[in-house]
């Protein structure tokens, strides 16, 4: 490892006594960089402060006051996807969840953003986590066709050809406020009527002797955007011996908030959420968005330190599980499965498989339906740049990352790409988008609920 460049500290110290990242955790770390190969930002500029040990290292700087938080401190934070792939790469078991939301939580109170950093954020975070703000802003959509997003889109752009990430995120100032919009406006799926006015049932009865009471998250993005996914969840679970309850006063699980380290936002919607599920009285918590199923998971952690809380809090991430891990758990099907014969390239969104840990499950369901070949994609563990809003606030390299994973589900030749996560079915569609590929990105319980169906192929 060559010797980090430690900035001198201002007079501020990096961290405050408010949560920073965890001294413990932190000397857990070897410095061995068994994880670098699999960090995608080290992949993409080979400079170790955007590795995980780079990263682990500036925290521990921080920590000590050896740095404060200037502005390059920050963007090595800020360029991070929090994919958690150093976390499955890591053979030391050093836990980087906690370390890089404690350092995003100081970084959201205490660094001196610009304006227009902190009005794109903002306005994102005024907008995604409330469903009926997102079906007023997809309207247009709705309207025009998503043609009209790209036309914005290129003409945002006066025709220049976009920055590209090929330096690392220290050697670039923050994409400027429009090339955010860029990226949002290319991002933009193609959105129909019904999907904006598309509501789950509150309660959907089991087919048959009932197996379990699932509560299902219906998410802010899904449930806008990808209704038919929820409308799958439920035929599912239900065609599978399961009563399901959609509380139609839930709202944000905090999972964006959490991510990005708007921890007092990400507690306010953890509690209202357990509020909402625990009054709904059901056994299971069913969840198809992988980076909701995670940070529902980690409640417990999240409000550990409230007392009026931490306990239910606990009690309810033991019962969040991800679509997939339910099917798994009700064991022998009971629908029959009918024949799909297609070629699918399962993509594996980070907050599922590292951050969760859920890769069989998935595969298994997929397996399950006659007809299905599983073909593999090359690097299956890095991320596509979704992450979240990183896609949004890092559009270069996220654009990067989208084309590497098209690249790669172009050499398979799937009929279908198939992932967990709406953000990866946003990001990996525009990519594919970019090269020209009229490429299906599909949930797995979409193709189980065809199966079940019977719906031919
Ligand atoms: S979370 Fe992902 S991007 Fe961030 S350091 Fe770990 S592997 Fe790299
Ligand atoms: S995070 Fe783990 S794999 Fe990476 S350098 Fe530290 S100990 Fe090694």
């Amino acid at each position: 490892m060559s010797a980090p460049v430690v900035e001198t500290p201002r007079a501020e110290p990096a961290f405050d006594a408010n949560h920073p990242p965890s001294r413990a955790l932190i000397d857990t770390c070897v410095h061995c960089g068994f994880c670098l190969p699999s960090c995608p930002t080290y992949a993409l500029w080979s400079e170790e402060m955007d590795s995980p040990r780079g990263r682990i290292y500036l925290m521990s700087a921080g920590l000590d006051g050896r740095t404060s938080m200037t502005p390059a401190f920050v963007r090595h934070f800020d360029a991070c996807l929090g994919c958690m792939a150093c976390v499955t790469a890591c053979p030391s078991g050093v836990q980087y969840a906690p370390l890089i939301e404690a350092t995003r939580g100081q970084i959201e109170r205490r660094s001196d953003r610009s304006f227009a950093d902190r009005l794109f954020r903002s306005i994102i975070f005024a907008l995604f986590p409330y469903p009926a703000r997102m079906r007023i802003a997809l309207a247009p959509l709705a309207l025009l066709g998503r043609r009209s997003a790209e036309a914005f889109a290129v003409r945002g752009t006066s025709g220049a050809a976009p920055e590209r990430s090929a330096k690392a995120s220290a050697g670039r100032s923050a994409p400027g406020f429009l090339s955010r919009v860029r990226a949002m406006l290319e991002l933009a799926p193609p959105v129909a009527w019904r999907s904006l006015t598309a509501r789950t049932p509150e309660r959907t009865a089991a087919v048959g002797e009932r197996r379990l009471t699932i509560g299902l998250l219906t998410g802010c993005v899904q449930r806008v955007v990808f209704p038919q996914v929820n409308d799958a969840t439920v035929n599912v679970l239900s065609a599978e011996g399961c009563d399901v309850v959609a509380p139609r006063e839930q709202g944000c699980c905090g999972a964006l908030a959490l991510h990005a380290g708007r921890v007092d936002d990400a507690r306010a919607f953890a509690r209202a959420t357990i509020e909402v599920f625990d009054r709904a009285g059901v056994e299971r918590i069913a969840v198809n968005a992988a980076g909701c199923g995670s940070s529902m998971k980690e409640y417990g952690h999240l409000l550990a330190d409230d007392p009026a809380w931490a306990d239910r809090a606990r009690a309810f991430s033991a019962r969040v599980r991800d679509v997939s891990e339910i099917v798994a758990e009700l064991g022998e099907p009971r629908a029959p499965r009918h024949r799909l014969a297609l070629k699918v390239a399962y993509h594996d969104a980070c907050h599922l498989a590292h951050a969760q840990g859920v890769r069989q499950q998935p595969r298994d369901l997929l397996r399950s339906i006659p007809g299905i070949e599983l073909v593999p994609l090359a690097e299956p563990e890095m991320c596509c740049g979704s992450a979240g809003i990183y896609n949004l606030v890092e559009p270069d390299a996220a654009r990067d990352l989208g084309d590497r994973k098209a690249r790669h589900i172009d050499d398979a030749q799937p009929d279908v790409v198939v992932t967990g996560n709406p953000g990866c079915t946003l990001q990996i569609a525009a990519a594919a988008r970019r090269r020209g590929t009229a490429l299906a990105v599909r949930h797995p319980i979409e193709l189980l609920d065809e199966s079940i169906r019977g719906a031919s192929r």
